[in-house]
């Protein structure tokens, strides 16, 4: 692995160790073996990644936008043009099988940087005339952002964070999932090599406590996180304690409603990109997949037949479409959940159980005739698990569709489009799709209402959460006071 990062953390335009940080084995899914190893950051490292994001933030942020997108768009052709290697990592990382990770990672992160290192140029405030008075606005960095990425997505949750924050004249120190450290560092080292100034873009590596530290110090103005819910209440408080601005991209459970007319070739399709994907480990997935009573048998059957075609194997082998999932705690977590399904009555169509060989691989597992309270159709697995319920009318199955505390995704296949918009119209979900599922184009708005988030990535709508807005009053004339 020629790739491989040189040191635990990337601090000030350097790679930095320090051995006193309690040590994290970066294992590799595919086999259980142990392929490198980072130490959390200490104190000390803490302090020079957050000095160093705070020293480098006014320079950086006083370049044009012309300039400073010059820089992210670098990053984005080197980091396209080293797609295989940094695929290969992120697949010792993630375990992701590499057909994925060479069209969905680094590419994505690539998307990132273009898109926002186009638009730095374009971010600007506004003239508003009043009489002979005006004001104008400015449109201004908020200072040091802290990410906190998940472990599904190392490089992509990299990417989406630091591009928009930099954009817009922020600094970042970024700290990615203990489970999976070592993409994040790459992205640092390419916005380095793209010309990035020292300390402008920094990774620690760290536990939940390193992610905790990072939030509630004073020097931090932005906190940006992927992950749980649970993580997200906790991380939200914190940030709140000191008036920080946040961006909370959470966990979902989310609809995929199938209606009777839907061609159930794309509806099949559709379902498995919202389950099986990266092993299902998205957080966006449709894993409660209702289906309407016609169709119900023909989509079992085609699913199935599908899902038997799924190659599973070594993750780094192109042909594999289907990996294991990122650990072996993970992987107890979603086993635990299909044997509640079990226990709950539903019924197993196909998978279930833990495949026969080295690393932490689950078959594709389908569960059908799931009700609505069935644990599994009420909890984030973040596994191959699909649950299938049925499901007869249309307002029906929208009230139960809406009938969770997450809201992130939503989607819906029928060949009738007046229904697919009017469903949409009422899902309580940030992103939806018809006719698709978990498409994730840097163009469009991401991110989920109730409690799968706050605040939006990608798309112009990030610019409003990496930056804030100053007015300024402008008197032509006398000033009138009343005394
Ligand atoms: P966690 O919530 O466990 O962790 C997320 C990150 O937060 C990790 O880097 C973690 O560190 C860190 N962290 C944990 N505790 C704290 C704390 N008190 N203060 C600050 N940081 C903390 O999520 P997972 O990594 O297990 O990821 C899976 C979850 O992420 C799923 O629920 C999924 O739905 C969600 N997710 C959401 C996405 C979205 O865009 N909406 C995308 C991808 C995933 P460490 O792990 O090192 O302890």
């Amino acid at each position: 692995m020629h790739t491989q990062p040189t040191a635990s953390h990337f601090i000030n335009g350097a790679y930095v160790e320090d051995t006193a940080g309690t040590p994290i084995d970066v294992i590799y899914p595919a086999t259980g073996e142990v392929i490198g190893r980072v130490h959390s950051a200490t104190p000390a490292i803490i302090d020079h990644a957050l000095n160093a994001a705070r020293a480098a933030q006014a320079a950086w942020a006083a370049m044009t936008g012309t300039e400073r997108g010059r820089i992210l768009r670098r990053a984005a052709d080197i980091m396209r043009a080293r797609n295989h290697d940094l695929s290969v990592l992120e697949t010792f990382d993630t375990g992701k099988p590499y057909q994925e990770t060479s069209v969905a990672d680094a590419t994505s992160g690539a998307d990132a940087l273009e898109y926002f290192g186009g638009m730095a140029a374009t971010l600007t405030g506004e003239h508003i005339q009043l009489g002979d008075d005006w004001v104008y606005t400015r449109r201004e960095p908020l200072g040091v952002c802290v990410g906190i990425g998940a472990w599904n997505y190392p490089t992509q949750i990299a990417s989406w964070k630091g591009a928009p924050a930099l954009a817009c004249g922020n600094t970042m120190v970024f700290k990615p999932s203990e489970t999976t450290p070592l993409c994040a560092l790459k992205v640092a080292e390419i916005l380095h090599e793209a010309g990035a100034p020292a300390g402008v873009y920094n990774v620690v590596q760290g536990l939940g406590d390193v992610g905790a530290a990072l939030v509630s110090d004073s020097r931090v103005d932005k906190v940006s996180l992927t992950g749980s819910v649970p993580t997200g209440r906790k991380v939200y408080a914190a940030a709140a304690a000191e008036m920080k601005h946040v961006t909370m991209e959470l966990g979902g459970k989310s609809p995929l409603i199938i209606f009777d007319d839907a061609d159930v070739e794309n509806a099949v399709s559709g379902a498995i990109m919202a389950n099986f994907y990266s092993s299902g480990q998205v957080c966006s997935n449709g894993t409660r997949v209702f289906v309407q009573t016609g169709i119900k048998e023909a989509f079992l059957a085609r699913l199935t037949e599908r899902l038997g075609k799924a190659v599973i194997g070594d993750p780094q082998d192109p042909e594999t479409s289907f990996g294991p999932m990122v650990s072996e705690g993970q992987m107890k977590i979603v086993q635990g959940y299909i044997a509640k399904g079990q226990d709950e009555g539903a019924r197993l169509v196909t998978g279930g159980a833990r495949l026969d060989r080295d690393g932490f691989y689950l078959e594709p597992t389908v569960f059908a005739d799931v009700t609505d309270g069935m644990t599994i159709a009420r909890e984030e697995i973040f596994g191959p698990v699909m649950a299938v319920l049925d499901f007869e009318d249309e307002a029906e199955v929208l009230a139960r569709a809406n009938d969770t505390e997450f809201g992130l995704a939503a989607g819906v296949f029928t060949r009738d489009l007046a229904r697919a918009h009017r469903v949409v119209a009422g899902f309580e979900a940030g992103t939806c799709f018809i006719n698709s599922y978990n498409d994730a184009p840097v163009e469009a708005p991401f991110g989920g209402v109730k409690a799968s988030g706050v605040g939006r990535e990608n798309s112009k709508a990030a610019i409003e959460h990496y930056s804030q807005v100053k007015s300024v009053y402008v008197r032509m004339g006398d000033v009138e006071a009343p005394f």
